[in-house]
Protein backbone atom coordinates (compact mmCIF):
# COMPACT_ATOMS: atom_id res chain seq x y z
CA UNK A 1 0.00 0.00 0.00
CA UNK A 2 1.88 3.63 -0.70
CA UNK A 3 0.31 6.52 0.83
CA UNK A 4 0.72 9.88 -0.26
CA UNK A 5 0.69 13.28 1.32
CA UNK A 6 -0.03 16.55 0.32
CA UNK A 7 -1.83 15.58 -3.59
CA UNK A 8 -4.73 15.33 -0.78
CA UNK A 9 -4.88 18.95 -0.47
CA UNK A 10 -5.26 19.11 -4.67
CA UNK A 11 -8.55 19.72 -6.22
CA UNK A 12 -9.97 16.70 -7.63
CA UNK A 13 -9.19 16.86 -11.50
CA UNK A 14 -5.84 17.29 -10.08
CA UNK A 15 -5.31 15.19 -7.74
CA UNK A 16 -6.62 12.22 -10.39
CA UNK A 17 -3.53 13.85 -12.82
CA UNK A 18 -1.09 13.66 -10.44
CA UNK A 19 -2.11 9.95 -8.85
CA UNK A 20 -2.23 8.80 -12.44
CA UNK A 21 1.40 10.16 -13.12
CA UNK A 22 2.52 8.02 -9.68
CA UNK A 23 0.81 5.22 -10.70
CA UNK A 24 2.73 5.45 -14.17
CA UNK A 25 6.33 6.17 -12.53
CA UNK A 26 5.73 3.40 -9.79
CA UNK A 27 4.25 1.06 -12.79
CA UNK A 28 7.75 1.81 -15.00
CA UNK A 29 10.18 1.66 -12.08
CA UNK A 30 8.63 -1.77 -11.17
CA UNK A 31 8.68 -2.78 -14.46
CA UNK A 32 12.83 -1.74 -15.21
CA UNK A 33 13.58 -3.75 -11.71
CA UNK A 34 11.44 -7.10 -13.44
CA UNK A 35 8.76 -7.15 -10.83
CA UNK A 36 5.86 -8.07 -11.96
CA UNK A 37 2.92 -6.53 -10.35
CA UNK A 38 -0.76 -4.71 -10.81
CA UNK A 39 -1.69 -1.11 -9.66
CA UNK A 40 -5.21 -0.05 -8.16
CA UNK A 41 -6.05 3.15 -7.02
CA UNK A 42 -8.86 3.28 -5.04
CA UNK A 43 -9.85 6.33 -3.07
CA UNK A 44 -6.92 7.03 -1.02
CA UNK A 45 -4.27 5.50 -1.60
CA UNK A 46 -2.53 2.96 -3.79
CA UNK A 47 -2.59 -0.43 -3.84
CA UNK A 48 -0.01 -2.73 -5.80
CA UNK A 49 -0.63 -6.23 -5.86
CA UNK A 50 2.32 -8.91 -6.71
CA UNK A 51 4.63 -12.17 -5.41
CA UNK A 52 6.83 -9.94 -4.18
CA UNK A 53 5.52 -7.23 -1.64
CA UNK A 54 8.82 -6.89 0.57
CA UNK A 55 10.73 -5.94 -2.70
CA UNK A 56 7.97 -4.08 -4.58
CA UNK A 57 7.15 -1.74 -1.51
CA UNK A 58 10.99 -1.50 -1.04
CA UNK A 59 11.50 -0.23 -4.87
CA UNK A 60 8.11 1.71 -5.04
CA UNK A 61 9.24 3.61 -1.53
CA UNK A 62 11.67 5.19 -3.73
CA UNK A 63 9.13 7.07 -6.20
CA UNK A 64 8.75 10.76 -5.81
CA UNK A 65 5.49 11.69 -4.13
CA UNK A 66 5.23 8.51 -1.91
CA UNK A 67 5.28 9.36 1.53
CA UNK A 68 5.00 5.79 2.83
CA UNK A 69 4.73 2.22 1.99
CA UNK A 70 3.56 -0.91 3.41
CA UNK A 71 2.94 -4.06 3.04
CA UNK A 72 -0.45 -5.21 3.88
CA UNK A 73 -2.95 -7.73 4.41
CA UNK A 74 -6.10 -6.46 2.47
CA UNK A 75 -9.50 -7.76 4.49
CA UNK A 76 -13.52 -6.68 4.34
CA UNK A 77 -13.94 -3.20 5.66
CA UNK A 78 -15.66 -4.37 9.15
CA UNK A 79 -14.41 -4.88 12.35
CA UNK A 80 -14.61 -8.85 12.23
CA UNK A 81 -12.24 -8.70 9.03
CA UNK A 82 -9.93 -6.20 9.98
CA UNK A 83 -9.98 -7.90 14.23
CA UNK A 84 -8.50 -11.10 12.37
CA UNK A 85 -6.34 -10.05 10.07
CA UNK A 86 -4.39 -7.71 13.17
CA UNK A 87 -4.50 -10.92 15.59
CA UNK A 88 -2.46 -12.75 12.94
CA UNK A 89 0.27 -9.92 12.45
CA UNK A 90 0.03 -9.20 15.89
CA UNK A 91 1.29 -12.77 16.42
CA UNK A 92 4.01 -12.53 14.47
CA UNK A 93 5.18 -8.61 15.54
CA UNK A 94 4.84 -8.96 19.23
CA UNK A 95 7.52 -10.68 21.24
CA UNK A 96 6.91 -12.24 24.82
CA UNK A 97 7.20 -9.43 26.73
CA UNK A 98 6.71 -6.66 24.58
CA UNK A 99 3.99 -3.51 24.87
CA UNK A 100 1.47 -2.76 21.20
CA UNK A 101 -0.31 0.07 19.96
CA UNK A 102 -3.22 -0.23 17.97
CA UNK A 103 -2.98 2.96 14.81
CA UNK A 104 -6.51 2.99 13.21
CA UNK A 105 -8.24 5.06 10.77
CA UNK A 106 -11.05 5.30 9.25
CA UNK A 107 -12.63 6.83 5.79
CA UNK A 108 -15.69 6.70 4.00
CA UNK A 109 -17.12 3.37 6.34
CA UNK A 110 -19.93 4.23 8.52
CA UNK A 111 -20.98 2.28 11.58
CA UNK A 112 -18.45 2.58 14.13
CA UNK A 113 -15.23 5.40 14.65
CA UNK A 114 -11.71 4.85 14.50
CA UNK A 115 -11.48 4.77 18.12
CA UNK A 116 -13.92 2.21 18.42
CA UNK A 117 -12.12 0.05 15.60
CA UNK A 118 -8.68 0.70 17.58
CA UNK A 119 -10.29 -0.21 20.73
CA UNK A 120 -11.65 -3.42 19.23
CA UNK A 121 -8.99 -4.53 16.68
CA UNK A 122 -6.59 -3.89 20.22
CA UNK A 123 -8.98 -6.01 22.62
CA UNK A 124 -8.80 -8.86 19.90
CA UNK A 125 -4.90 -8.96 20.29
CA UNK A 126 -5.27 -9.38 23.86
CA UNK A 127 -7.30 -11.68 23.92
CA UNK A 128 -5.42 -13.72 21.46
CA UNK A 129 -2.02 -12.94 23.39
CA UNK A 130 -3.08 -12.43 27.05
CA UNK A 131 0.47 -11.32 28.07
CA UNK A 132 1.04 -8.34 25.66
CA UNK A 133 0.50 -5.01 27.12
CA UNK A 134 -0.70 -1.63 25.82
CA UNK A 135 1.32 1.09 25.19
CA UNK A 136 0.13 4.21 23.10
CA UNK A 137 3.15 6.24 23.39
CA UNK A 138 5.79 4.46 22.91
CA UNK A 139 4.58 0.72 22.30
CA UNK A 140 7.20 -1.73 20.78
CA UNK A 141 5.26 -2.79 18.34
CA UNK A 142 2.77 -0.69 16.25
CA UNK A 143 0.01 -2.10 14.48
CA UNK A 144 -1.83 -0.10 12.01
CA UNK A 145 -5.15 -0.65 10.30
CA UNK A 146 -7.48 1.52 8.29
CA UNK A 147 -11.25 1.10 7.40
CA UNK A 148 -11.67 2.34 3.76
CA UNK A 149 -14.41 2.22 0.67
CA UNK A 150 -12.31 0.01 -0.96
CA UNK A 151 -11.48 -2.38 2.34
CA UNK A 152 -9.71 -3.00 5.66
CA UNK A 153 -5.63 -2.99 5.37
CA UNK A 154 -3.56 -4.36 8.16
CA UNK A 155 -0.01 -3.52 8.67
CA UNK A 156 2.99 -3.32 10.87
CA UNK A 157 5.85 -1.48 9.11
CA UNK A 158 5.71 1.74 7.20
CA UNK A 159 8.57 2.43 4.69
CA UNK A 160 9.48 5.64 4.35
CA UNK A 161 9.32 7.35 1.05
CA UNK A 162 10.76 10.68 -0.67
CA UNK A 163 7.61 12.66 -0.22
CA UNK A 164 7.40 15.44 -2.87
CA UNK A 165 5.15 15.58 -5.66
CA UNK A 166 5.43 12.86 -8.68
CA UNK A 167 7.72 13.48 -11.08
CA UNK A 168 6.81 15.13 -14.32
CA UNK A 169 4.09 16.95 -12.51
CA UNK A 170 5.72 20.32 -13.28
CA UNK A 171 7.69 21.49 -15.95
CA UNK A 172 10.98 21.25 -17.17
CA UNK A 173 14.13 22.79 -15.10
CA UNK A 174 17.72 22.89 -16.20
CA UNK A 175 20.08 21.74 -12.74
CA UNK A 176 23.44 23.39 -12.75
CA UNK A 177 25.57 19.89 -11.65
CA UNK A 178 29.23 21.04 -11.03
CA UNK A 179 30.83 17.92 -9.17
CA UNK A 180 30.72 19.56 -6.00
CA UNK A 181 28.37 18.05 -3.61
CA UNK A 182 25.78 20.90 -3.40
CA UNK A 183 24.65 20.73 -6.38
CA UNK A 184 23.07 17.02 -6.98
CA UNK A 185 21.41 18.20 -4.03
CA UNK A 186 19.66 20.83 -5.50
CA UNK A 187 18.63 18.83 -8.38
CA UNK A 188 16.97 15.99 -6.27
CA UNK A 189 15.27 18.60 -4.21
CA UNK A 190 13.46 19.96 -7.50
CA UNK A 191 12.80 16.70 -8.46
CA UNK A 192 11.46 15.34 -6.25
CA UNK A 193 9.52 18.41 -5.99
CA UNK A 194 8.06 17.50 -9.70
CA UNK A 195 10.17 18.84 -11.68
CA UNK A 196 11.27 17.32 -15.03
CA UNK A 197 15.06 17.64 -14.87
CA UNK A 198 18.07 18.58 -17.34
CA UNK A 199 21.03 18.56 -16.08
CA UNK A 200 23.95 20.72 -17.43
CA UNK A 201 27.44 20.64 -17.22
CA UNK A 202 30.39 23.57 -17.82
CA UNK A 203 33.50 22.27 -18.50
CA UNK A 204 36.37 24.15 -17.70
CA UNK A 205 38.65 22.24 -20.01
CA UNK A 206 42.48 22.62 -18.98
CA UNK A 207 41.09 25.33 -16.24
CA UNK A 208 39.07 22.70 -14.21
CA UNK A 209 39.97 19.71 -11.93
CA UNK A 210 40.60 16.44 -14.11
CA UNK A 211 38.31 14.67 -12.16
CA UNK A 212 35.21 17.31 -13.25
CA UNK A 213 33.54 15.35 -15.51
CA UNK A 214 33.78 12.01 -14.28
CA UNK A 215 32.07 12.95 -10.83
CA UNK A 216 29.86 14.85 -12.89
CA UNK A 217 28.75 11.82 -14.41
CA UNK A 218 28.52 9.78 -12.06
CA UNK A 219 26.54 12.13 -9.96
CA UNK A 220 24.36 12.30 -12.97
CA UNK A 221 23.93 8.49 -13.27
CA UNK A 222 22.95 8.29 -9.36
CA UNK A 223 20.29 11.20 -9.71
CA UNK A 224 19.05 9.16 -12.40
CA UNK A 225 18.05 6.08 -10.83
CA UNK A 226 15.54 8.54 -8.49
CA UNK A 227 13.76 8.25 -11.68
CA UNK A 228 14.32 5.06 -13.48
CA UNK A 229 11.09 5.10 -14.85
CA UNK A 230 12.46 7.99 -17.21
CA UNK A 231 15.57 9.17 -19.13
CA UNK A 232 17.30 11.74 -17.37
CA UNK A 233 19.86 14.03 -19.82
CA UNK A 234 23.18 15.71 -19.08
CA UNK A 235 24.48 18.21 -21.27
CA UNK A 236 28.26 19.25 -21.35
CA UNK A 237 29.30 22.66 -22.47
CA UNK A 238 32.66 23.56 -22.96
CA UNK A 239 33.66 26.88 -21.22
CA UNK A 240 37.52 26.57 -21.71
CA UNK A 241 37.22 29.66 -24.17
CA UNK A 242 35.60 31.74 -21.71
CA UNK A 243 38.55 30.58 -18.93
CA UNK A 244 41.05 31.88 -21.43
CA UNK A 245 39.60 35.38 -21.98
CA UNK A 246 39.11 35.51 -18.15
CA UNK A 247 42.81 34.59 -17.10
CA UNK A 248 44.27 37.55 -20.12
CA UNK A 249 42.39 39.82 -17.69
CA UNK A 250 44.95 42.12 -15.55
CA UNK A 251 42.34 41.54 -12.10
CA UNK A 252 41.91 38.44 -10.50
CA UNK A 253 39.05 39.10 -7.56
CA UNK A 254 36.11 38.96 -10.15
CA UNK A 255 36.53 35.74 -12.01
CA UNK A 256 34.38 33.81 -9.69
CA UNK A 257 31.25 36.39 -10.23
CA UNK A 258 32.21 36.64 -14.01
CA UNK A 259 32.55 32.74 -14.23
CA UNK A 260 28.82 31.75 -12.52
CA UNK A 261 27.32 34.67 -14.28
CA UNK A 262 28.54 33.14 -18.12
CA UNK A 263 27.09 29.98 -17.09
CA UNK A 264 24.08 31.34 -16.06
CA UNK A 265 24.33 33.27 -19.19
CA UNK A 266 24.95 29.71 -21.02
CA UNK A 267 22.43 27.97 -19.50
CA UNK A 268 19.39 30.31 -19.74
CA UNK A 269 20.01 30.16 -23.46
CA UNK A 270 20.02 26.10 -23.25
CA UNK A 271 17.12 25.77 -21.24
CA UNK A 272 15.24 28.72 -23.91
CA UNK A 273 16.01 26.12 -26.82
CA UNK A 274 14.07 23.38 -25.02
CA UNK A 275 11.09 25.60 -23.26
CA UNK A 276 12.46 24.74 -19.66
CA UNK A 277 11.02 27.34 -17.44
CA UNK A 278 13.65 27.85 -14.99
CA UNK A 279 17.65 27.00 -13.81
CA UNK A 280 18.17 25.28 -10.25
CA UNK A 281 21.71 25.87 -8.81
CA UNK A 282 22.98 24.43 -5.23
CA UNK A 283 23.87 28.42 -4.37
CA UNK A 284 23.52 28.59 -0.77
CA UNK A 285 24.04 31.79 1.04
CA UNK A 286 27.65 32.77 2.83
CA UNK A 287 29.19 29.32 1.37
CA UNK A 288 32.08 30.87 -0.77
CA UNK A 289 32.44 34.91 -1.91
CA UNK A 290 30.28 34.42 -4.79
CA UNK A 291 27.61 33.27 -2.77
CA UNK A 292 26.91 36.38 -0.26
CA UNK A 293 23.87 38.74 -0.82
CA UNK A 294 25.78 41.26 -2.63
CA UNK A 295 27.10 39.16 -4.95
CA UNK A 296 24.21 36.73 -5.63
CA UNK A 297 22.36 39.90 -6.62
CA UNK A 298 25.30 40.98 -9.37
CA UNK A 299 25.23 37.55 -10.67
CA UNK A 300 21.42 36.63 -10.57
CA UNK A 301 20.28 39.11 -13.49
CA UNK A 302 22.53 36.92 -16.28
CA UNK A 303 20.17 34.39 -16.05
CA UNK A 304 17.05 35.24 -18.94
CA UNK A 305 14.99 32.81 -17.13
CA UNK A 306 14.08 32.44 -12.67
CA UNK A 307 17.26 30.75 -11.12
CA UNK A 308 15.78 28.06 -8.47
CA UNK A 309 17.89 27.92 -5.75
CA UNK A 310 16.77 25.43 -2.89
CA UNK A 311 19.77 24.92 -0.65
CA UNK A 312 19.93 28.59 0.00
CA UNK A 313 18.60 28.45 3.69
CA UNK A 314 20.70 24.95 4.38
CA UNK A 315 23.90 24.56 6.76
CA UNK A 316 25.90 22.57 5.32
CA UNK A 317 26.05 19.58 7.48
CA UNK A 318 22.33 19.22 6.14
CA UNK A 319 23.62 18.96 2.63
CA UNK A 320 25.69 16.65 3.33
CA UNK A 321 23.71 14.77 4.83
CA UNK A 322 20.92 14.56 2.21
CA UNK A 323 23.65 13.94 -0.29
CA UNK A 324 24.80 10.89 1.54
CA UNK A 325 20.88 9.77 1.60
CA UNK A 326 20.48 10.89 -2.00
CA UNK A 327 23.54 8.43 -2.86
CA UNK A 328 25.78 11.28 -4.20
CA UNK A 329 28.36 11.77 -1.36
CA UNK A 330 32.14 11.11 -2.36
CA UNK A 331 34.49 11.54 0.68
CA UNK A 332 37.07 11.46 -1.97
CA UNK A 333 35.94 13.03 -5.58
CA UNK A 334 39.31 13.53 -6.37
CA UNK A 335 40.86 16.70 -8.46
CA UNK A 336 37.26 18.41 -8.84
CA UNK A 337 39.12 22.01 -7.99
CA UNK A 338 39.58 25.39 -10.07
CA UNK A 339 42.83 26.29 -10.99
CA UNK A 340 42.16 29.76 -11.82
CA UNK A 341 40.11 30.69 -8.78
CA UNK A 342 41.81 33.57 -7.00
CA UNK A 343 42.97 33.95 -3.67
CA UNK A 344 41.19 36.87 -2.05
CA UNK A 345 37.87 36.92 -4.35
CA UNK A 346 36.16 39.89 -4.07
CA UNK A 347 32.61 39.31 -1.93
CA UNK A 348 30.88 42.48 -3.21
CA UNK A 349 31.66 43.02 -7.14
CA UNK A 350 30.27 46.13 -8.77
CA UNK A 351 28.06 45.71 -11.07
CA UNK A 352 29.28 48.41 -13.49
CA UNK A 353 32.78 46.75 -13.51
CA UNK A 354 31.33 43.60 -14.52
CA UNK A 355 29.43 44.84 -17.35
CA UNK A 356 32.52 46.35 -18.41
CA UNK A 357 34.67 43.32 -18.23
CA UNK A 358 31.89 41.40 -19.93
CA UNK A 359 31.55 43.62 -22.74
CA UNK A 360 35.30 43.73 -23.58
CA UNK A 361 35.39 39.97 -23.47
CA UNK A 362 32.48 39.64 -25.59
CA UNK A 363 31.11 37.58 -23.46
CA UNK A 364 27.69 37.50 -26.06
CA UNK A 365 29.62 36.18 -28.36
CA UNK A 366 31.24 33.76 -25.74
CA UNK A 367 28.10 32.47 -24.77
CA UNK A 368 26.35 31.53 -27.62
CA UNK A 369 30.24 29.68 -29.00
CA UNK A 370 29.71 27.59 -25.37
CA UNK A 371 26.38 26.78 -26.51
CA UNK A 372 27.34 25.55 -29.52
CA UNK A 373 29.46 22.74 -28.21
CA UNK A 374 26.88 20.57 -26.20
CA UNK A 375 27.70 16.95 -25.70
CA UNK A 376 24.55 15.11 -24.61
CA UNK A 377 24.35 11.96 -21.86
CA UNK A 378 21.47 10.12 -21.27
CA UNK A 379 21.33 8.05 -17.87
CA UNK A 380 18.10 5.63 -17.21
CA UNK A 381 18.04 3.55 -14.13
CA UNK A 382 21.64 4.51 -12.65
CA UNK A 383 23.47 3.83 -16.00
CA UNK A 384 24.63 6.25 -18.42
CA UNK A 385 23.80 5.40 -21.86
CA UNK A 386 24.95 6.22 -25.46
CA UNK A 387 27.61 8.47 -25.67
CA UNK A 388 28.97 6.60 -22.41
CA UNK A 389 32.90 7.57 -22.06
CA UNK A 390 33.27 8.29 -18.15
CA UNK A 391 36.53 9.70 -18.12
CA UNK A 392 37.98 10.68 -14.90
CA UNK A 393 37.25 8.18 -12.67
CA UNK A 394 40.22 8.01 -10.60
CA UNK A 395 41.31 9.73 -7.98
CA UNK A 396 44.22 12.32 -8.39
CA UNK A 397 46.00 14.62 -4.90
CA UNK A 398 44.24 17.28 -4.15
CA UNK A 399 45.88 20.47 -4.49
CA UNK A 400 43.70 23.02 -6.28
CA UNK A 401 42.31 26.29 -5.00
CA UNK A 402 38.69 25.76 -4.65
CA UNK A 403 37.04 29.14 -3.30
CA UNK A 404 34.27 29.53 -5.91
P1 LIG B 1 28.55 22.44 -5.38
O1 LIG B 1 27.84 23.71 -5.06
O2 LIG B 1 27.81 21.54 -6.30
O3 LIG B 1 29.05 21.74 -4.16
P2 LIG B 1 30.65 24.06 -5.68
O4 LIG B 1 30.39 24.39 -4.26
O5 LIG B 1 31.99 23.81 -6.20
O6 LIG B 1 29.81 22.82 -6.08
P3 LIG B 1 29.88 26.58 -6.27
O7 LIG B 1 31.12 27.25 -6.59
O8 LIG B 1 29.28 26.65 -4.91
O9 LIG B 1 30.00 25.10 -6.61
O10 LIG B 1 28.82 26.96 -7.37
C1 LIG B 1 27.49 27.22 -7.08
C2 LIG B 1 26.59 26.50 -8.03
O11 LIG B 1 26.90 26.84 -9.39
C3 LIG B 1 26.76 25.00 -7.98
O12 LIG B 1 25.99 24.44 -6.94
C4 LIG B 1 26.26 24.58 -9.33
O13 LIG B 1 24.86 24.53 -9.37
C5 LIG B 1 26.74 25.71 -10.22
N1 LIG B 1 28.03 25.35 -10.84
C6 LIG B 1 29.27 25.59 -10.36
N2 LIG B 1 30.20 25.11 -11.20
C7 LIG B 1 29.54 24.54 -12.23
C8 LIG B 1 29.94 23.87 -13.43
N3 LIG B 1 31.23 23.68 -13.75
N4 LIG B 1 28.95 23.43 -14.27
C9 LIG B 1 27.66 23.61 -13.97
N5 LIG B 1 27.24 24.23 -12.86
C10 LIG B 1 28.15 24.69 -12.00
MG1 LIG C 1 28.54 25.08 -3.42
Amino acid sequence: MIRYGEIFLKSEPVKRRFISMMVKNIGLTLEAEGLSHRIEAPRGRILIFGDEPGRIAEVAARTFGVVGASICTVTTADIPGISAAAEERAERCILPGESFAVRARRSGVKGFSSQELAAAVGSAILNRIPEATVDLTTPDCEIFVEAREFGGLVYDEVIRGPGGLPYGTQGEVMGLLSAGIDSPVASWLMMRRGCLMVHVHMRGGRFGGADMEGTVLRHHARLSAWISAHPLDLLVVDMEPFFEAITALEEPRYRCILCKRFMLRVAGILARERGAHALVNGDNLGQVASQTLANLAVVAPAASIPVLRPLIGFDKEEIVERARAIGTFEAQPGDIGCAIAPRHPSVAAPATTIAQIEEKIGVDDLAVRAAGTVRRYRAKNGVIEGEAQTPGFGVSPPGRSHRG
